[in-house]
C-alpha cells in the first residue's frame, strides 16, 4: 500500500471548457481577459457564452485588473492541496473597477495577512500555476492616489 504525501501535491488544475476557455487562453498569455458582451458592453464572469442582458454573443476582452476588496478569508489550516507550505494566506473577491458587481476570486500576495481589509484597493497579475502549465490572476495592494 503506498502512502500519499498530500503536502507534496501540486494545487488543482483548471479544467477550461467552451466557455472559461478565453480567459485561460489570455492568462498563459499573462493577460486578464473576462467575458464581453459583443452588443451592450456588460461584463460577465464567470463567462456566458451570450449575454444575460441582450443575450448577444460574448468575447473575451482585456480588463485592467485593479478593483476593491469585496469580501477575503484568511486560510490558516493546511486543508487546500498544493497550498499547505503557504499558510496562513488570504484569498479574496475582488470588485473589479469596470463594473460594478464584477468580481474575481484570487489570492491577495505582497501584504501581510493582517492588513488585508475589505475596501483595499488591489491590482491584479498573472502568476504560474505550480504543477501544471497554467497561470491564475492574484492580487496585490496598490497605492491610492
Ligand atoms: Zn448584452
Amino acid at each position: 500500500m503506498t502512502t500519499v504525501d498530500w503536502s507534496q501535491l501540486p494545487p488543482p488544475q483548471p479544467l477550461p471548457d467552451a466557455d472559461s476557455a478565453g480567459f485561460w487562453q489570455a492568462t498563459a498569455n499573462g493577460e486578464l481577459r473576462l467575458c464581453r458582451c459583443t452588443n451592450c458592453g456588460h461584463w460577465h464572469h464567470p463567462p456566458l457564452e451570450h449575454c444575460r442582458r441582450c443575450a448577444a454573443p460574448t468575447a473575451f476582452e482585456p480588463v485592467t485588473g485593479t478593483g476593491t476588496i469585496y469580501t477575503f478569508i484568511v486560510q490558516r489550516q493546511p486543508a487546500v492541496v498544493g497550498y499547505f507550505d503557504q499558510v496562513p494566506y488570504a484569498v479574496a473577491i475582488v470588485e473589479l473597477d469596470q463594473q460594478p458587481g464584477l468580481r474575481l476570486t484570487g489570492r491577495v500576495v505582497d501584504v501581510d495577512i493582517d492588513e488585508v481589509r475589505i475596501g483595499m484597493r488591489v491590482a491584479a497579475r498573472i502568476e504560474p500555476l505550480r504543477g501544471g502549465e497554467f497561470q491564475v490572476p492574484v492580487f496585490a495592494p496598490v497605492a491610492v492616489v
